[in-house]
């Protein structure tokens, strides 16, 4: 269990071996293995509401629970599954460990999990009937899951993009737009695509409690959000007075290490249970505070 532990055995690549290529070969010949059989997990961190402290949502992030190297993080494992041509049967198979792990909450608690998708998923026309499929066999409603896109993931084919997004939202599944604020990010962008949620990246959020230009861009960025019907959740939040100032700042949801990391099914049931029973702490909730 102790290895389940977020950033204990990770993985780091040695790039004075003169071995990379191999090494790259061995680890997406391995990756075809671990799609197949059990040796790819979710972990799973919450999302508060800042408001009330209610955890309102989930991220679902995926590890490799490789048989000799330790848990494995996207950083490394997403550009072997590309250059695999895999990423695809990767997001397959973590909507299908997500969807799981909500069936087991979802009766006790309506808290929807999200879904990172690459861009191989968003030109896939047949998306929202695969994701529909799937929620189907949890014995899911569309409320459960939002999937979440980097603006990155659209260049390809923004048209299509769209079309894919639109046809998931008319089926009721939530859509997110992540990392906002990296890359270009531009309000053109905003303006066109079909989502429900934007999640302002770590880069924007992590100074502003010391720096008013950062509070400036967050507080115009949340009130443009919000006039464009989107809720905002604040990314990579790790401190309380992060959050305090997110809450001011009007952002509606925080996640990161301040509410919790990262962490295996079971954890976070048992985390979810301990949150109900008022056990989380509640200097973290701006409101109870001030
Ligand atoms: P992301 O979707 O923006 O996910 C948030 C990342 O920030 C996660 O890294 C999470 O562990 C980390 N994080 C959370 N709270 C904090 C915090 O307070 N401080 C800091 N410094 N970091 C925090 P992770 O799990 O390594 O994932 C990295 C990226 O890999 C994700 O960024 C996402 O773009 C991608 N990814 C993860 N799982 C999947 C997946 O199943 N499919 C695809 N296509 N991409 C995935
Ligand atoms: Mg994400
Ligand atoms: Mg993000
Ligand atoms: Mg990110």
């Amino acid at each position: 269990a102790k290895r389940a532990r977020e950033g204990v055995h990770v993985y780091v690549p040695d790039p004075v071996t003169g071995t990379a290529g191999s090494d790259r070969l061995r680890t997406m010949e391995e990756l075809r293995t671990a799609l197949d059989g059990d040796e790819l997990r979710v972990f799973l961190q919450p999302q508060m509401d800042l408001r009330d402290g209610r955890i309102v949502g989930v991220e679902a992030l995926v590890r490799w629970d490789h048989p000799t190297r330790g848990l494995l993080l996207p950083g490394h494992l997403l550009p072997a599954a590309e250059q695999a041509g895999l990423l695809r049967s990767l997001t397959d198979r973590v909507l299908e460990l997500a969807l799981a792990a909500a069936a087991r909450w979802w009766r006790d608690r309506s808290v929807p999990v999200s879904v990172n998708l690459s861009a191989g998923n968003v030109t896939d026309l047949d998306l929202a009937g695969k994701v529909a499929a799937a929620l189907h066999r949890h014995g899911l409603p569309p409320q459960a899951l939002t999937l979440e896109l980097v603006e990155d993931t659209l260049m390809g084919d923004p048209e299509r993009g769209r079309t894919v997004l639109a046809d998931l939202r008319r089926s009721g599944v939530r859509t997110s737009i992540d990392d906002y604020g990296t890359g270009y990010s531009s309000l053109a962008y905003l303006r066109q695509l079909p989502a429900d949620e934007l999640k302002l990246d770590r880069s924007l959020t992590a100074d502003v409690d010391r720096d008013p230009r950062a509070a400036a861009i967050v507080q115009s960025t949340v009130a443009l959000a919000h006039a464009l019907g989107l809720s905002v959740v604040a990314e990579g939040v790790e401190t309380l007075a992060t959050s305090t100032t997110l809450a001011r700042l009007g952002c509606d949801v925080a996640q990161g290490y301040a509410i919790a990391r990262p962490m295996p099914v079971d954890d976070f049931l048992r985390w979810l249970a301990a949150s109900d029973s008022g056990l989380i702490d509640e200097a973290l909730i701006p409101h109870l505070t001030q």
